[in-house]
């Protein structure tokens, strides 16, 4: 089973992709954790074009197209592998992500994206998607504590500095994505503590185990 991680900066994605891990593999599910972009040693150089705040002027197609070239590689050389071997595989942002940032927040149109994914990606699609959501301000302020403590790993990126309405139109596409497609999609309150929002994603996941 394919499940993504998807919401704003700061909602928690990749400390809850962590923490069920941990609690997965602990309960003896066979997975692997990963994320968009960069999980590969050549999606770590197409991360690194991507965020560097020196490429600002960085084309929106262009961004789109790199976006793209991660995500086809990782599909094909992780995620597609890991599931045939039949593991569990826990994503870290996927195409919901193009669809909220490049889509709906920068304005490329929604219907060429898909298109794209459906010639690169062969319209490849999780299970299931855990919507993190929470008011912008508050992802954002949680991100920027992070990097003032020295704890975040890409320290200054071109996306933090992106004006607050930004994030605000990638969280309401994230929110319109998932009443688009219920069944695929779950949205659960990021505000909640750390390990009320584990025990909800674990709950669901354990869940979609059963069927
Ligand atoms: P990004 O999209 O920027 O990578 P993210 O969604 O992966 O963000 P995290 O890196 O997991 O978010 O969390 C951002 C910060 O918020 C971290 O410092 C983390 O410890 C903190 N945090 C995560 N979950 C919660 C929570 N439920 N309540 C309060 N703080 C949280
Ligand atoms: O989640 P992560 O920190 O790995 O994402 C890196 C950055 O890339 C984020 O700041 C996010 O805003 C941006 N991003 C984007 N479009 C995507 C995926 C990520 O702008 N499709
Ligand atoms: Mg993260």
């Amino acid at each position: 089973m394919f499940i993504t991680f998807e919401g704003i900066e700061g909602s928690g994605k990749t400390t809850q992709i962590r923490r069920v891990s941990e609690f997965l593999r602990g309960a003896g599910h066979s997975l692997i954790s990963t994320r968009e972009p960069g999980s590969t040693d050549i999606g770590a150089k197409i991360r690194a074009i991507l965020l560097d705040p020196a490429n600002k002027s960085l084309d929106h197609r262009a961004e789109l197209l790199l976006y793209m070239a991660d995500r086809a590689h990782h599909i094909g050389t992780v995620v597609r592998p890991a599931l045939s071997d039949g593991q569990l595989v826990l994503c870290d942002r996927y195409f919901d992500a193009t669809l909220a940032y490049q889509g709906y927040a920068r304005g490329l149109d929604i219907g060429l994206l898909r298109d794209l994914h459906r010639l690169v990606l062969d319209d490849f699609m999780p299970h299931l998607t855990l919507l993190l959501d929470l008011p912008a301000e508050t992802g954002l302020s949680r991100a920027w504590k992070q990097i003032a403590s020295g704890a975040r790993e890409d320290a200054e990126t071109r996306f933090e500095k992106e004006k607050l309405a930004f994030h605000e139109r990638v969280r309401a596409g994230y929110l319109d994505l998932a009443r688009q497609a219920p069944e695929r999609f779950r949205i659960i309150d990021a505000l909640q503590k750390e390990d009320q929002v584990r025990a909800e994603i674990v709950q669901i996941i354990s869940e979609r185990l059963k069927r």
